[in-house]
């Protein structure tokens, strides 16, 4: 790969545009695979359609395809991945040099791109997010901290732990102002609750655009680990050297194409809104406990909330058996739990057990 007109590739590190990838054995099912040293029995226990003793077809077309469907790009634009985790992992080894390279992210946010950032021997800037504004992006002190070397810029929206959306006004500003300068990436790992629209038709617009999807959120499925990178073709290029061949294992490819059929979508989406009822339910319950002095708006599936006395709280819903995320680690967020909105009954318990002062 060469010639980098494309800033997606002359942002990318060079060692990778150099890489000769690994050659995986050809997929060709119509043909007796003899070329990939597999046994051929199934081991016991085995209920894949396609055999657990075969390895996965890579980057599983059929399930590519269902993704472009859903978030609306065309397959060029799609690698699929073992959750947005991976994918926040192949964008730091394409993007980041030891010691060279830095990322930006408005904080508090999800502590997996200063991790990823880290491993990969990157500075990590932060810009932090107006908490007197509801968390809101402060889009003129981001393009401030811009500078040549920040290669991966990172917007989580809704963001989390803040449950906000950072909203498209501001992120149209970033991806206008750093477009070919940096990867502006756009986690919607909550979009689905989000009443702001998910920014995919943008990828058209913005060729440094990078969008992270999950199935691990709305359609239920943390365990398979299962996400999406959406981009520019050429990056998704760029990202098929850097990620493992057979990264998605086949049960896992199996599960999403089951839950991605179209009626269990429909099924998907009632239960979405059936969670947002239960989100204002649990809203409405613990404003009204005594060990709660704030919930913050969410477009999210959780809700963040500010504690009188966090210590009692997180003590009397682990004596109900219940465990929330504890934030008070981070400085910006020194009363602050996290909340993911359970069933009604879970719900409940919960609010129950948080309501004797
Ligand atoms: N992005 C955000 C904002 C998250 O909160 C999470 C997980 O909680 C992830 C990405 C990673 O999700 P997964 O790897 O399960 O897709």
């Amino acid at each position: 790969m060469s010639a980098p007109g494309n800033p997606v590739l002359s942002l990318a590190r060079p060692e990778i545009l150099t890489l000769k990838p690994y050659s995986h054995a050809a997929w060709l099912p119509s043909l007796t695979r003899l070329h990939a040293n597999e046994a051929p029995w199934r081991p016991p226990g085995d209920t894949t359609e396609a055999g657990l003793n075969r390895y996965p077809e890579p980057q599983p077309e059929a399930l590519v395809e269902r993704l472009a469907d859903l978030y609306a790009v065309p397959t060029a634009n799609v690698l699929v991945t073992r959750g947005s985790d991976e994918a926040i992992d192949v964008l730091s080894r394409i993007y980041l040099r030891a010691g060279l390279d830095a990322i930006l992210q408005c904080t508090p946010t999800f502590g997996m791109y200063q991790v990823a950032a880290r491993i990969q021997g990157a500075e990590v800037i932060e810009i932090p997010l107006d908490r007197s504004r509801g968390w809101a992006l402060d889009v003129d002190r981001l393009l401030a901290a811009w500078q040549p070397r920040v290669k991966l810029v990172y917007l989580c929206s809704p963001n989390n732990p803040t449950g906000n959306s950072l909203g498209e006004a501001a992120l149209e500003a970033v991806c206008k102002a750093l477009d070919g300068k940096a990867m502006v990436v756009i986690d919607e790992a909550y979009i689905e609750w989000s009443r702001s629209p998910s920014l995919t038709p943008w990828l058209a617009r913005f060729p440094t655009l990078a969008i992270l999807r999950t199935l691990s959120k709305a359609h239920a499925l943390a365990g398979a680990r299962v996400g999406a990178l959406l981009g520019h073709p050429e990056m998704i290029q760029l990202a098929k050297r850097v990620i493992p061949p057979y990264c998605l294992a086949q049960p896992t490819i199996e599960a999403a194409l089951r839950a991605l059929r179209p009626d269990e979508i429909t099924a998907s989406r009632a239960r979405l809104d059936a969670l947002l009822t239960e989100r204002e339910y649990m809203r409405r319950r613990l404003q009204s406990s005594p060990l709660v002095a704030k919930v913050w708006p969410s477009d999210a599936n959780f809700l963040l909330i500010d504690s009188h006395d966090a210590d009692r709280f997180m003590r009397d819903s682990i004596d109900a058996g219940l465990i929330v995320r504890d934030l008070r680690g981070n400085p910006a967020l020194p009363n602050s739990l996290r909340i993911t909105v359970g069933t009604r009954a879970q719900n409940d318990a919960l609010a129950s057990s948080v309501e004797a002062a």
